[in-house]
């Protein structure tokens, strides 16, 4: 059976509305994407979506409390609360830097926290 699903792009500011027809659980047409990224986006989407989670985990000796890290690679968006909840549990020693996995397969996701930001020792 088919379907069509209403999109917004969220990969740029522009914002584009488009429409996925997915059929039998894929998608076999996407309209209204000004470019490839869109198109890619919308695949992604309308069947299987997914987010990179962005947060703080808490730092200890730092020269602040907490750093910034993201997901490696996007998790699915049914799992962005696990994955939250997993963060808010980490606890690291300063120093950190950019690109550091301070956990990996965050909640059996596959996705790893990787430090965003470099936090120096106190
Ligand atoms: S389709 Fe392309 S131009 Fe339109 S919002 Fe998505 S990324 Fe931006």
């Amino acid at each position: 059976m088919e379907q069509k699903m209403e999109l917004t792009c969220i990969r740029c500011p522009m914002g584009c509305c488009m429409t996925a027809t997915v059929e039998n659980g894929s998608v076999t047409a996407v309209t209204g994407n000004t470019c490839r990224r869109g198109k890619e986006y919308a695949m992604t989407e309308a069947v299987a979506p997914v987010r990179t989670v962005t947060s703080t985990v808490l730092c200890l000796g730092g020269v602040r409390p907490v750093v910034a890290v993201k997901t490696v690679p996007e998790v699915p968006k049914a799992r962005v609360f696990d994955v939250m909840d997993v963060i808010r549990r980490i606890r690291v020693k300063a120093p950190v830097h950019i690109g550091d996995v301070l956990l990996r397969d965050a909640a059996g996701t596959g996705a790893d926290i990787v430090a965003t930001a470099e936090l120096d020792k106190k």
